[in-house]
């Protein structure tokens, strides 16, 4: 509770609501609310017609000079952001141009399911009196109203509340007659602790395979198998919702060792059973000697793929959680790879929460409840869990942080790594950003001393990187007359590893069959109606998709302009090359891993391990193949078409095909055997694609930041993106030149370009104007920001008209 200086009981408070208005809102406290209220609290008010639930950034009896509404409900009762978050809170509102309202409401963890806890029953005096109630008809005093709605059942605390505006003060009366009682309601069994510990479960040896299995069964068996050891269930049900039942069931039948493991003993971290090589020793030093120092540092580790990076990630987290304080690893959204995550449990067991958005709002509660509680000293997530109620947090680890699952693409637009690091300093505490292809930003900042630089040179055991040869499709088609999806090395390459019992991976970065349809007699392309680009081909249900919309429709069987019948598939996605391989060997057995075979994340994991497993012999799949897996029979890895990336109208076109190609070409040869990576390109003289073959991450760097510095792009500017939309192209073409006329004149040295059309000028149904902005510092862009926001409230804009993306990462 918070008390003015007069000593006097707040009676007002400052809402943060999400609405388009950078300011708080004042509303009045009842007698009843006015002890409960925290900073930090989550309440319902009215606003306008509209209910809306808000944020209580502080509470205050300085009477205004307006009118004010009470507030309706109290939702918690301890505050669900704390201080520090809230601070955070303000950082990402100030830096992102959003107002505070929609920025705490992002980081909100959960609805419903949050909610406050408490129950109220009657008690035997209580279920007397309402029964007496009941009978003399004094149903009208809301007391007796509230008795008789707990006659029937027992209600929580806030359903009560929301049945009228004193119910607190009732409810608090009728606890004092001790008709009535207050309790905290269970929390839901979490079904993977048992009294005694943690349930971990590992196989038995000579399992035999006898017998029916279910899928769950074969699951787990499957994972067992490729990740031997033991496991705690929980990191397990992270992927399987029932993996408690169908580990009780494999275990009944002398399949599986349950184990349980008592609390003291997971609290002894455990995770020396590898041996640190040097350089893995020397990077930790640093990230040790840094988190001694109590102090906010940022290390970018640099390691080649494979070089161990998660080993150092253990350790460092090992080192804060003994010092005391907890620690957050965060990871993309499709990186959460069960072999890692176990990994983690193994050693943290007890003390570890998990949050990503495949889980369900409840499981996502209880681990905020864990966090929250202090029982939970890490956490493993996605970006959203840089918002986790950790306190005294001393370790940020943020992996493959040049990847762009960590840029929210909705309001509040902020990048998951950047908030982690402004998050960490606030914490005092260290930074380790990781990968094999950093972000031009966060090397850039090692050079200017923000960021202090280590690397991991070499893989583990000193196994080579794989070899890369590029292969010119030029000089294949000028060789053979023929334009086919496979150059003769790439078949020979995939047929050797077969004969060899070895996989392959085969990307290409484009999902569907074909990537148009085209008229071969007026050279129309069948367009998407609500976007400015073609419909993708999909032979699954024979249907033309929107990949940016998801708008479907039928392949037509004439030209919808000229009405002949000369429409052609154009163009290759994975499906086809799924095909193509099937064709080519038959005897091979393929899986393809894109966003149409994906459906879940359990989809996704499920492939992956059959694949590990060794069910396929080639993986075929979009960008998510590329991902951080680590698949020791993986000795070839082929790319179809690698100058996909470099079309894209936007200056990062280049990093992230390096990016990419490096990443994909890191999937071979991570075992004992060595890896080859053959990249099909019609560009072998692009330095993106010409440095892949040497893995040069160095030399990439010094070309690239060239070309930034020259263009004055980022690193050595802040950049932002404004576009202006309507469903009325004439409209977003007038009200973007209005805002643009309202700019000037501008902050100084900012420089703008635009509007123009933004490279996707329709995108759902709405067409889009784009203002680009560059400057040495973000002041200016803040500024012009502002103004322009400024400006679209002042003309009542539909909230939907301005879209404003600091840093963004995607341009089109
Ligand atoms: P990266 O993330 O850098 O690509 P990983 O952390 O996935 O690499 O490590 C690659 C593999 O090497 C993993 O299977 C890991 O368990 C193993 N590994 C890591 N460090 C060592 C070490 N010091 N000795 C032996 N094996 C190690
Ligand atoms: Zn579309």
């Amino acid at each position: 509770m918070e008390q003015s200086t007069s000593g006097k009981l707040p009676s007002f408070c400052e809402i943060a609501l999400s609405v388009p208005l950078d300011k708080t809102y004042t509303y009045g406290l009842s007698e009843a609310l006015c002890e409960g209220v925290q900073t930090g609290c989550r309440v319902v008010v009215q606003f306008g017609a509209r209910t809306l639930t808000g944020v209580v950034l502080s509470t205050h009896s300085k009477k205004p000079t307006f009118k004010v509404r009470p507030i309706q409900q109290l939702l918690d009762d301890e505050a669900v952001l704390s201080p520090e978050l809230i601070d955070l809170g303000r950082w990402i509102s100030s830096y992102y141009c959003t107002p505070i309202g929609i920025v705490l409401k992002s980081m909100l963890p959960l609805g419903d399911e949050m909610r406050s806890r408490k129950t109220v029953s009657l008690t035997p005096a209580g279920v007397e009196a309402a029964d007496r109630f009941k009978s003399t008809g004094q149903v009208q005093d809301p007391a007796v109203s509230l008795l008789l709605a707990l006659r029937r059942r027992p209600l929580t605390w806030v359903h009560l509340l929301r049945k009228q505006e004193k119910s607190a003060q009732y409810l608090r009366r009728l606890q004092q007659r001790g008709l009535i009682t207050v309790k905290e309601k269970q929390a839901m069994r979490d079904p993977t602790q048992s009294r005694d510990g943690i349930l971990t479960v590992s196989a038995i040896a000579n399992e035999s395979s006898a017998g029916r299995k279910t899928k769950g069964e074969k699951w787990l068996l499957g994972f067992l198998r490729a990740n031997p050891g033991s496991h705690d269930l929980r990191s397990l049900l992270v992927e399987r919702k029932d993996v408690v039942s169908v580990a009780r069931k494999l275990a009944r039948g002398g399949l599986v060792e349950l184990t349980v493991v008592r609390k003291q003993q997971q609290l002894n971290v455990q995770v020396g059973e590898i041996n640190l090589n040097p350089d893995q020793r020397s990077a930790l030093e640093a990230i040790r000697k840094g988190i001694e120092k109590d102090r906010f540092q940022t290390f970018l580790l640099h390691g080649v793929t494979g070089s161990g990076k998660t080993e150092v990630y253990l350790r460092a987290t090992e080192e804060t959680v003994r010092r005391g304080r907890s620690a957050l690893l965060m990871v993309p959204e499709i990186g959460l790879t069960p072999a890692s995550a176990s990994r983690f449990f193994n050693c943290f067991g007890e003390n570890i929460a998990i949050l990503h958005s495949g889980m369900s709002g409840m499981q996502r509660a209880e681990q905020w409840r864990r966090i929250r509680s202090g029982q939970a000293q890490v956490v493993l997530g996605t970006r959203s869990s840089v918002f986790a109620p950790l306190s005294n947090l001393g370790l940020v680890i943020v992996d493959e942080e040049h990847d762009n699952g960590y840029k929210q693409d909705e309001a509040p637009r902020y990048h998951g790594r950047n908030v982690a690091i402004v998050r960490a300093r606030n914490a005092g505490a260290v930074v380790v950003l990781g990968s094999a292809t950093p972000s031009l930003e966060s090397r850039r900042n090692t050079e200017t001393g923000k960021y202090t630089l280590l690397s991991l040179p070499a893989r583990i055991h000193a196994r080579p990187l794989p070899s890369v040869s590029l292969i010119d499709m030029r000089q294949e088609f000028a060789k053979t007359g023929k334009s086919g999806l496979f150059s003769g090395e790439l078949v020979d390459a995939v047929q050797g590893c077969i004969n060899r019992d070895e996989q392959a991976m085969i990307l290409l970065n484009r999902r569907g069959f074909s990537r148009f349809l085209l008229c071969r007699s007026c050279g129309n392309r069948i367009e998407c109606n609500n976007c400015s680009v073609a419909l993708t081909y999909h032979k699954n249900g024979q249907r033309l998709l929107c990949h940016y919309c998801d708008h479907e429709e039928p392949v037509p069987s004439r030209c919808p302009d000229c009405e002949r019948e000369f429409l052609q598939f154009q163009g290759t996605g994975t499906q086809k090359v799924e095909d193509a391989l099937n064709e080519s060997f038959p005897q091979a057995r393929i899986a393809r891993l894109d966003r149409d075979s994906v459906r879940g994340r359990h989809d996704y994991v499920s492939i992956l391990q059959a694949f590990r497993e060794g069910e396929y012999n080639l993986l075929v799949g979009t960008q998510m193949i590329a991902k951080g897996h680590d698949i020791p029979n993986v000795t070839l890895v082929g790319v179809v078409d690698a100058d996909i990336g470099l079309g894209v109208p936007d200056f990062r076109a280049a990093e992230r095909t390096f990016q990419l190609l490096t990443q994909v070409a890191g999937r071979a040869g991570r075992g004992s055997k060595p890896g080859l990576v053959l990249l099909q390109t019609v560009n072998p003289d692009h330095y993106a694609i010409e440095l892949v073959k040497d893995q040069d991450y160095q030399a990439f760097y010094e070309r690239e930041v060239q070309f930034r510095k020259m263009l004055w792009y980022p690193p050595f500017t802040v950049m932002a993106s404004m576009i202006v939309r309507s469903r009325v192209l004439s409209e977003a073409v007038s009200l973007s030149q209005e805002l643009s006329a309202s700019l000037h004149p501008l902050p100084k040295g900012l420089r703008i370009l635009g509007p123009a059309e933004a490279p996707m000028v329709k995108l759902r149904t709405e067409y889009r104007y784009q203002f680009l902005m560059k400057s040495q510092e973000h002041k200016a862009i803040a500024e012009l920001l502002t103004k322009a926001r400024k400006y679209a409230l002042e003309k009542e804009w539909p909230a939907t008209a301005l879209v404003i993306d600091v840093d963004p990462v995607n341009l089109t």
